[in-house]
């Protein structure tokens, strides 16, 4: 085991044993050593970062960083040994043995290199041009949504000088403020109802782990049922399509207001909640980046609910508007904005099928919940991702059966390497001893996590954001070519991908350090292979 010959505890029984005059007492007193030592695993983590530490563990070091197979280091095989050198190991080698339960969900890797400090230290590194960045992005982003739905309304959809609508009421309308909080609180309720798996996230600085209620799948089943008996009631959905402008207004304020009272609550709660990249003490930046890691009402996580529910459900619902209305003016479903719509369901209806997913992504285990994370779920995503599909239901679309065959072959492509990349990293994560990726490739690192080097993740360092990208290429390629517009989520989701690789990139970089370097040896490219 990796992280047991890593650990100092087990040499230091041993080296105490051999002190001993009496190996009977030797042995007894290294036993209870040993157990003191593991229930305090700072003092272990402390120890096993010492230079003196370091020096005799060096030979295991660079045995251990070399790339192993999965097989031949066998939880049982490796329990087994482990058991046999030194008493402390044992617990290792239980939760070895637990870990071949495929029920087990212990990240086994991660517990012994918590940092269990729980002081929160001041960010130094600022991302997004620090505070003057910060304070841009909080008008670049609104008016980024705002002027790319007035640019390409019904009667035009090309870049053109902005005219900005005189008529106020287009911007502000209660009917619209009722349609969109309502919608957060009906997501909010569902959120609460006691169905789904509990699922525990990632462990925190402090060791712990939150728990969360993963029942999105079901609230995209429960708002699906609403719509459709919306619809055959008669109510007039097309409102939601009449009133958007002054929809993305009650969601712009209702941002800003969540992320005034998410950064004073942050102020006043503890610092060992604070994110480490949003603790900067500069207002603007921290209230952007987001001053808490994961502010919660009780058990109530905002942050997790936020990032799939009133956002990326409003945008399947939204879509299902304009296929409605598509269908309620032609008699028809029209095939390009059918086909858009039912991939970007799918790429929804994925996101809440494996949601416990998105506990080992950056937004929640990295990213504070800030101004950032609360417009681009609230407003960003909702109000721009079904651009294509109000293009395609506003101006018809007209590509032959071909093309759209080809379209619809890219999407699938995209898909299943979005997908198959995502869940075999969480899969590792979860358990990294899951006997159907023992087969995988893997270096270990400092901290005692693995990082995957064959697989999907050996293709290039990011097949996730790959499939990502050809998936949201597929859905403008849709729109065919008469207009540029309908391509801005493919240019700027690239942008960002690209961007959010060096972010994480940078954070793999300071947390795994020499293994890191020699994982980006091994994965030459980032995002695209062959090409980036
Ligand atoms: P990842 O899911 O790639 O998570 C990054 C983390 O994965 C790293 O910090 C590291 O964390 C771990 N990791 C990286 N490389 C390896 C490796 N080789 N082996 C094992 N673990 C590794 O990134 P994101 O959270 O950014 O994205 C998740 C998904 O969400 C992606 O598919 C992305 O395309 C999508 N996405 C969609 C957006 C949208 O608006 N539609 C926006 C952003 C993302 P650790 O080692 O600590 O576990």
């Amino acid at each position: 085991c990796t992280n047991s010959t890593r650990m100092p505890s087990p040499r230091k029984g041993k080296r105490s044993t051999s002190k001993s005059s009496s190996r009977s007492r030797s042995r007894s007193r290294s036993r209870s050593r040993s157990r003191k030592v593991l229930k305090s695993p700072p003092t272990a983590e402390r120890k096993t970062r010492s230079p003196a530490r370091t020096k005799t563990a060096s030979p295991a070091r660079s045995k251990a960083d070399t790339p192993t197979r999965g097989k031949p280091q066998s939880p049982a095989r490796r329990g087994r040994s482990v058991e046999r050198a030194v008493t402390p190991t044992r617990r290792s080698a239980r939760l070895e043995n637990k870990a071949k339960d495929p029920e087990f969900k212990e990240p086994l890797e991660a517990l012994p290199s918590m940092d269990k400090s729980k002081r929160v230290p001041k960010t130094t590194h600022r991302e997004f041009g620090g505070a003057i960045g910060s304070f841009f992005m909080l008008f670049v982003l609104p008016i980024t949504v705002y002027g790319l739905n007035i640019m390409c309304d019904k009667k035009s959809c090309k870049p053109r000088k902005m005219k900005i609508p005189t008529d106020l009421k287009l911007f502000f309308d209660w009917e619209a403020a009722a349609i969109y909080l309502g919608w957060i609180a009906f997501q909010a309720f569902i959120y609460l109802l006691p169905i789904g798996r509990l699922v525990k996230g990632q462990p925190l600085r402090s060791g712990e782990r939150l728990v969360y209620r993963c029942n999105g799948f079901y609230a995209m089943l429960i708002s699906l049922a609403a719509f459709g008996g919306a619809v055959y009631l008669g109510y007039p959905v097309k409102k939601v399509h009449e009133k958007f402008i002054a929809l993305i207004t009650t969601g712009t304020i209702f941002s800003f207001v969540m992320s005034v009272l998410l950064y004073i609550k942050a102020r006043r709660g503890p610092n060992s909640k604070l994110a480490p990249g949003g603790n900067t003490g500069n207002v603007l930046y921290d209230f952007f980046i987001g001053h808490e890691l994961n502010p919660r009402i009780g058990s109530f996580d905002l942050k997790f609910f936020c990032e799939l529910r009133p956002g990326l459900i409003g945008w399947l619902m939204i879509n299902l508007v304009f296929l409605t209305e598509a269908y309620q003016k032609t008699g028809t479903f029209p095939p390009a904005l059918t086909m858009v719509v039912a991939f970007q369901a799918l790429y929804v209806a994925d996101a809440l099928w494996f949601e416990d997913a998105i506990l080992t992504t950056m937004d929640i285990i990295t990213d504070g919940f800030g101004f950032m994370l609360v417009f681009g779920d609230l407003v960003w995503v909702p109000f721009l991702y079904c651009l294509q599909t109000r293009f395609l239901q506003e101006h018809g679309d007209s590509l032959p059966w071909y093309c759209l065959a080809g379209i619809a072959i890219l999407n699938m492509v995209g898909y299943t390497i979005f997908r198959g990349s995502n869940s075999q990293k969480n899969e590792f994560r979860k358990n990294p001893y899951n006997p159907e990726l023992a087969h995988l490739e893997t270096i270990p690192t400092s901290t005692g996590k693995k990082l995957l080097v064959s697989g999907w993740w050996g293709m290039c360092r990011k097949p996730n954001y790959f499939g990502d990208i050809l998936m949201a290429l597929s859905w403008s390629l849709a729109c065919g070519s008469s207009t540029p517009l309908p391509y801005f989520y493919p240019v700027y989701f690239t942008i960002l991908l690209v961007h959010r690789e060096m972010r994480d990139s940078e954070h793999c970089a300071k947390k795994y350090k020499a293994s890191w370097d020699r994982y980006c040896e091994r994965v030459k490219y980032r995002i695209c292979p062959l090409v980036y």
